[in-house]
């Protein structure tokens, strides 16, 4: 029976950390961390935006565009690509040009247009040699269309959260402080772990034990009664064990 509990809070237990990871899982985290574009609405990283811009090198426009982009460092949409909610979302979403235009972008609202100078000393203008503006300052003029999509980063994975290792490492704490106190608990009246005494008459586990100090001998109260005292001894004093 104190077994039967024992397995129920343990399913107990696991179905609440299932239904847990259940509630904080990826998909349901970025959905719920779109938020409403009002006039006000500032760039923030990873949202999508509508932008313009020109692009100036010392006195000539060698670049002229509009397209959308997803607002994340570059380099890191080429190691980890744009997330597929987004492309699924924005089909002609692309990677903006550079670090620096990204952070030129940061804080425009939709209709404000703005100069942005890019040093390469920087680092955050284009790095690739192979790139035609390699080693080039940049001079944007940047004019934001449209924000499309205001949203946090959406988490790859539930370990992306920040709270969740911290979160896991609590529950586990707490499954198996359960665990434990019920093996505890069934220990109590069971021989777990063959440590506990035995009636030297019936070889149930003993309640009590010889009074007589030098005897000790273990009896259930029962047993002990019935036989009006020690079989060993003879003493007719009990003491209970603990
Ligand atoms: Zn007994
Ligand atoms: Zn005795």
């Amino acid at each position: 029976m104190a077994l039967e509990n024992l397995f129920r809070s343990l399913v107990l237990t696991s179905f609440l950390f299932i239904g847990f990871l259940l509630v904080f899982s990826p998909s349901l985290v970025s959905t719920s961390r779109a938020i409403e574009v009002t006039p006000d609405t500032k760039v923030e990283m990873y949202d999508v935006v509508r932008v313009n811009y020109t692009l100036w090198i010392e006195n000539d426009i060698v670049d002229d565009q509009e397209g959308t982009i997803y607002v994340e460092d570059p380099e890191i949409i080429d190691k980890e690509g744009v997330p597929n909610t987004i492309i699924e979302e924005f089909p002609n979403v692309y990677a903006p040009p550079n670090l620096g235009f990204v952070e030129g972008l940061l804080g425009m609202k939709a209709g404000d247009e703005k100069s942005w100078q890019v040093l390469f000393s920087s680092g955050k203008a284009f790095n690739n040699d192979t790139d035609p503006y390699h080693r080039e300052d940049l001079f944007y003029i940047i004019r934001l269309k449209k924000i499309l999509l205001d949203a946090s980063k959406p988490p790859t994975t539930l370990f992306d959260i920040p709270i969740f290792m911290p979160l896991v490492f609590l529950i586990s704490l707490v499954i198996l402080l359960l665990i434990i106190l019920r093996i505890q608990r069934y220990s109590r009246t069971h021989d777990l772990f063959r440590l506990k005494k035995k009636c030297l008459s019936c070889r149930n586990i003993a309640d009590v034990m010889c009074g007589n100090p030098g005897c000790n001998t273990p009896y259930c109260k029962k047993c002990f009664l019935e036989k009006n005292g020690c079989e060993v001894c003879h003493s007719n004093t009990m003491v209970p064990i603990n």
